[in-house]
C-alpha cells in the first residue's frame, strides 16, 4: 500500500514514524516549506514556548531527558522534532518546497496533485496539515499606511531591531502573552493593544537541572513516569474540568487565577482594567509566570480603547489618542477553520470538499468524512484543542487510524470512511453536550465557530481516551 502524508509537522513525523513501524514502507511526506516542525518552525517569536510540560508535551515513543524548562522553548522543541525526524528516519521520505494542491478519489486510489505540477497516487492519505497555521490577519483600516514595521507573530521579522524600539503588540493569546514578557526589557516602550482581557495561570517556567536530566538520562522509565503523571494531572485538573463548568475542579482553576490578579497586580485601577468579564477558561486558559509583572514595568502601556485606526505614525485608539509606534506585532491567532484547505479535494463521486464544509468543516471523530475513503485527518475539526498535548491526541488518532488501515492492508475492506449517519449523530451529540462546558459561559473566542458552538471536543478527555481505543466498525462504511 502506498501512503501520503501531507504536512511535515508533528503529526505528519509521528504518522511516518508509526506507519514504518507497522511495516509499510511505501511512504511519502509533502512539506510545502524546507524544514520539519510546522508551528515550531514558523513561530520564531521571541518568547515562544510551549505551554504543556515539556515532558508531556512529546512523543511517548521518543522522550527526552535533555528538555531544559518546565515548558521548554520553541526553538529546542523545534530541534526535538528534527531530530525525532531524523532518527526515525523520516527525512528521506519528505519531498520538502511542495505543496499538496489538488486531492481527487478516483477508481479506489487518491490522485494528488502539487503546485509545482507534480502527480502523484497512494492507497491512504494522511492529512496532517495543522490547525493553528493559517494566521489570522486582523481587519484594521490603515494597516498599510504604517510607516514602521508590521509582522504577524507567526511571521516574525527578525531583521527588526527591537532594542530601544516603541512596540505595539495586538492581542491578548496565549502568543502575545509570551512576547509582552520577552521583550518588555529590550524594548523602549511597550504597547498591549487589548480588546479582551485574560485569566492567566500563574505557572512557573522553572529549568530542569542537571541532575534531572542525568537521571533522565540513564532512566528512561522515570521519564515515562513524569509523562503519564502529568498526562493524569492534565486530564483530571484541566481536560475534564472544561468540558463540565460546575465541577470543582474548575472553581479550583477559577480560584487560583483570581487570586494571581488580586496578589499580582497592585494598582487597583490597572487590576481592574485586567479583568477579565467572564469566567476563566472560557477562552483558552493563558499560562504565565511573568505577564503581570512585566505589565507593570514603567516602559509597559496596557490600552484597553478599542483601536480606530493605524496611521503612518502608530495606532490611533477610539478615543482619539495616537499610540505612536516603530513596531507593531499582530498576536492575532489562527484561521482555526481551515484545515486542510485550501487544497481542493473531491471524494467519491467528485463531491468537493469545499461544498461540505461550506458552513463549516466537521468530520466523524475529527476523523474520517463521509464519502472520503481511505482519507484520514490528525488534529481534525472539533477534536480536543486546549490546555493540554497535541501530541498526546495525535497519537491516540493514529492508534485508531491504524487500526482502520489494517483492515485496509488485509484486504478486509477496500474503502473506508465514516457513515453520514455516524457523522451527523456525532454532530449533534456534540453539540449537545458543548452546552454544559465552561466554552458557552458567556465570551468570545477560536473555539466558538459561526454558531457560537465550541468547534472542540465537548467531552472528558478519559472519554476521548476510550474512543479512540477501537474504531466502531458499524459507523464506517466499509466497502
Ligand atoms: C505558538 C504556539 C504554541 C503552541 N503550544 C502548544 C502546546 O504547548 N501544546 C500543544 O499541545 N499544542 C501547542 N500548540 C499547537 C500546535 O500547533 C500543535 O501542538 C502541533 O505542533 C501541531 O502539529 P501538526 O503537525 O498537527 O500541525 P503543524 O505543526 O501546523 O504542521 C502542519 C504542516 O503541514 C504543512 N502543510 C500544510 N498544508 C500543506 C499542503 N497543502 N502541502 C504541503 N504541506 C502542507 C505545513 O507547512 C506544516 O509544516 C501551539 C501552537 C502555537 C501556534
Amino acid at each position: 500500500m502506498r501512503f501520503v502524508i501531507v504536512g511535515a509537522g508533528m503529526a505528519g513525523i509521528l504518522s511516518a514514524v508509526k506507519l514504518t513501524e507497522a511495516g509499510f514502507d511505501d511512504i511519502t511526506l509533502y512539506e510545502k516549506a524546507d524544514r520539519v516542525g510546522g508551528t515550531w518552525r514558523e513561530n520564531t517569536y521571541p518568547g515562544v514556548a510551549c505551554d504543556v510540560p515539556s515532558h508531556l508535551y512529546s512523543y511517548s515513543f521518543a522522550p527526552n531527558p535533555e528538555w531544559s524548562h518546565t515548558f521548554s522553548p520553541g526553538p529546542e522543541i523545534h530541534s526535538y522534532m528534527e531530530d525525532v525526524a531524523r532518527r526515525f528516519g523520516v527525512f528521506d521520505r519528505i519531498r520538502f518546497g511542495t505543496e499538496v494542491t489538488r486531492m481527487e478519489f478516483v477508481d479506489r486510489r487518491w490522485r494528488i496533485e502539487t503546485r509545482d505540477g507534480g502527480r502523484d497516487e497512494a492507497d491512504v492519505v494522511i492529512a496532517a496539515t495543522g490547525v493553528l497555521h493559517h494566521p489570522r490577519y486582523p481587519d484594521i483600516d490603515g494597516l498599510d499606511d504604517f510607516a514602521g514595521s508590521v509582522f504577524h507573530s507567526a511571521r516574525w521579522d527578525h531583521s527588526v531591531e527591537l532594542e530601544g524600539a516603541r512596540v505595539g503588540v495586538v492581542g491578548t493569546g496565549s502568543s502575545a502573552v509570551q512576547i509582552v514578557g520577552a521583550i518588555v526589557d529590550t524594548v523602549g516602550e511597550l504597547h498591549l493593544f487589548q480588546r479582551t482581557a485574560q485569566w492567566i495561570l500563574p505557572v512557573p517556567n522553572n529549568p530542569i537541572t542537571d541532575t534531572d536530566r542525568s537521571r533522565f538520562r540513564g532512566d528512561p522509565a522515570a521519564m515515562r513516569e513524569l509523562r503519564d503523571q502529568l498526562s493524569k494531572t492534565f486530564t483530571e485538573g484541566f481536560a475534564n474540568a472544561v468540558v463540565n463548568a460546575e465541577s470543582p475542579q474548575m472553581k479550583n482553576l477559577e480560584l487560583l487565577c483570581e487570586a494571581n490578579l488580586e496578589n499580582s497586580v497592585r494598582d487597583p485601577d490597572l487590576r481592574e482594567r485586567l479583568r477579565p468579564n467572564y469566567r476563566a477558561a472560557c477562552k483558552r486558559l493563558v499560562i504565565s509566570p511573568n505577564f503581570y509583572d512585566a505589565l507593570q514595568r514603567p516602559n509597559a502601556h496596557l490600552v484597553t480603547a478599542g483601536i480606530e485606526r493605524v496611521e503612518r505614525d502608530g495606532v490611533r485608539t477610539v478615543d482619539g489618542e495616537l499610540h505612536e509606534l516603530d513596531v507593531l506585532v499582530l498576536a492575532t491567532g489562527f484561521r482555526v477553520d481551515r484545515f486542510m484547505r485550501p487544497i481542493e479535494v473531491f471524494g467519491r463521486g467528485g463531491i468537493a470538499l469545499e461544498t461540505i464544509w461550506a458552513k463549516r468543516p466537521s468530520a466523524y471523530l475529527s476523523i474520517s468524512i463521509p464519502d472520503f475513503p481511505n482519507l484520514f485527518m490528525l488534529n481534525g475539526p472539533n477534536g480536543p484543542v486546549g490546555n493540554f498535548s497535541l501530541i498526546d491526541v495525535a497519537e491516540l488518532q493514529f492508534g485508531y487510524i491504524m487500526q482502520l488501515v489494517e483492515g485496509l492492508a488485509a484486504g478486509r475492506w477496500r474503502e473506508v470512511s465514516a457513515t453520514h449517519e455516524a457523522a451527523e449523530r456525532f454532530e449533534a451529540d456534540r453539540v449537545e453536550a458543548a452546552k454544559s462546558t465552561v466554552w458557552v459561559t458567556g465570551c468570545r473566542s477560536w473555539y466558538l465557530d459561526d454558531r457560537g458552538i465550541p468547534a472542540v471536543w465537548p467531552w472528558t478527555f478519559d472519554r476521548f481516551r476510550e474512543e479512540m481505543s477501537k474504531p466502531n466498525l458499524a459507523d464506517y462504511e466499509l466497502i
